[in-house]
């Protein structure tokens, strides 16, 4: 995949740390303090693209990026949450994994989390 955009394209000071593989940079419009964006260096459209290598490395690439936020922030929660494709709500088709710190009282219930991409199947425990 060689098609260039803007998360090939991150200027250096916007980034927060960087692997071999990946870069970790603030999201330029949180929704919460501290979102996160870990993306891989090379250009793949989703998280069904990466290779073997970018893979393996991912795992502590998060762990790191939730280790700073928690010195940052001490958020009380995180949501990680990946949209693959259209459909799946993704608007910039390069990949980009989602590191949502969560703080106590930031939403009335946040009951079910991600479960809310689908509002209307959310709820399964009200009955
Ligand atoms: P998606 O909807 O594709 O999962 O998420 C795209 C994300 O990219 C959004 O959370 C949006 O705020 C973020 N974003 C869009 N443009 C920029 C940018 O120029 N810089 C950064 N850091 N984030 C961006
Ligand atoms: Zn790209």
């Amino acid at each position: 995949m060689t098609s260039k955009c803007i998360f090939c394209e991150i200027p250096a000071e916007r980034i927060h740390f960087e692997s071999e593989f990946w870069v970790v940079v603030r999201d330029g419009f949180p929704v919460s303090p501290g979102h996160t964006l870990i993306i891989p260096k090379r250009h793949v459209n989703d998280y069904f693209e990466i290779n073997k290598d970018e893979h393996i490395s991912l795992q502590s690439v998060i762990t790191i990026a939730k280790d700073d936020l928690d010195k940052e922030l001490s958020p009380d929660g995180y949501n990680i949450g990946i949209n693959c494709g259209e459909a799946a709500g993704q608007t910039v088709f390069h990949l980009h994994i989602h590191l949502i710190p969560r703080f106590n009282g930031d939403r009335e219930d946040p009951k079910g989390g991600v479960r809310w991409v689908l509002p209307d199947k959310a709820d399964y425990w009200s009955e």
